[in-house]
């Protein structure tokens, strides 16, 4: 018991399971904002079958007043100058499950009374955009929607990362955020389970072209290797390799390319769990991603190219033999 009486599990429920300031990019005014991620505990995603997802082991039985309690928690590293709040629950902020219709209404009342929140971002699958659940968060003057598409492509999405939602059904939902005024986020996922390297730049940056109409930003998520996961069990067996960080810049370039916005935060990289390299070069790579993320200067990817690292010859000869291995011409 703790000195005021409350058992501790029951304080550890009303504290976000993580939060931190950074800085991101704000796509309607090109340029950086600092920005405040929240990692609220709830009951979780309702899906919990993505192969390469661990998130279901942060979730928790927490009442509606805990997740109140760990926003306000998380609140109170809220900066002076304005901010972009992202609010993300590793499941559905739209979820009724997860979130009450009152909750959001709670919280959306929250970030209108903060004037310093230049937007709030929140995560969701797309089966819970629907009217109803926009209007609870109506009273927030921006709103940008998250929706782990993962990739455009129905195939790799249900076989590979067994998401379980079509391509049809995720530009639904962004047709319901456009219909409210809100701005949709797309996450794509570079080089799922099964995903040849070569194969795996190509589709994220084709993907991008299908959902710029739909996305104000993309966010390009390079696949990292969660514990208790089917994507563990296939690492652990040699049977997958997180990206490259040399196809993660290919990638942002290949997206940036089609003028669009794009952030690729590189969690887990230079880590053997995450996307990496040799090793060596793996800082200069990383440090030039996050600097590109904040401004959008490609020039500063295209710098890379004087990086003389050996590795960089045999990611180009991966990608070659993928070629010669799987055929280039391949749908
Ligand atoms: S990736 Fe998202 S939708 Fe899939 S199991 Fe994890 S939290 Fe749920
Ligand atoms: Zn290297």
């Amino acid at each position: 018991m703790s000195r005021i009486g409350v058992p501790e599990k029951q304080k550890e429920k009303q504290k976000p399971v993580a939060s931190w300031l950074d800085v991101d990019y704000f796509t309607e005014e090109r340029r950086a904002i600092k920005a405040l991620t929240v990692i609220l505990r709830t009951a979780g995603c309702r899906w919990r079958t993505c192969t390469m997802c661990g998130y279901w082991q942060e979730s928790a039985e927490v009442t509606q007043a805990d997740i109140l309690a760990q926003l306000e928690h998380a609140l109170t590293k809220s900066p002076q100058e304005e901010f972009i709040l992202k609010i993300f629950t590793s499941g559905s902020f739209l979820d009724d499950h997860e979130l009450s219709s009152e909750t959001r209404k709670r919280i959306a009342q929250m970030v209108q009374a903060r004037r310093e929140i230049k937007k709030l971002i929140v995560e969701t699958r797309p089966e819970f955009v629907s009217p109803t659940t926009i209007e609870d968060l109506q009273v927030v003057e921006r709103l940008e929607l998250a929706i782990g598409l993962e990739t455009a492509d129905d195939f790799i999405r249900s076989r590979f990362i067994i998401k379980g939602f079509s391509f049809d059904e995720y530009k639904k939902a962004a047709e319901i955020a456009k219909d409210y005024g809100a701005l949709v986020k797309t996450y794509l996922l570079l080089k799922p389970p099964f995903v040849a390297e070569k194969k795996a730049i190509e589709d994220v940056i084709k993907s991008a072209q299908r959902v710029a109409q739909y996305s104000s930003t993309i966010s390009l998520n390079l696949c990292t290797v969660q514990k208790q996961t089917p994507l563990e069990a296939l690492w652990r067996r040699r049977y997958y390799r997180p990206p490259w960080l040399w196809s993660a810049v290919d990638a942002i370039m290949g997206i940036a390319s089609q003028k669009l916005v794009v952030i690729s935060d590189p969690v887990g990289a230079g880590h053997e769990r995450g996307p990496h390299n040799c090793g060596t070069c793996d800082p200069r790579i990383i440090a030039a991603i996050r600097s590109f993320n904040k401004t959008q200067n490609v020039q500063v990817l295209e710098a890379l190219n004087e990086v003389e690292c050996t590795c960089r010859n045999v990611w180009q000869m991966l990608l070659s033999s993928d070629d010669f291995l799987f055929g280039s011409t391949t749908a």
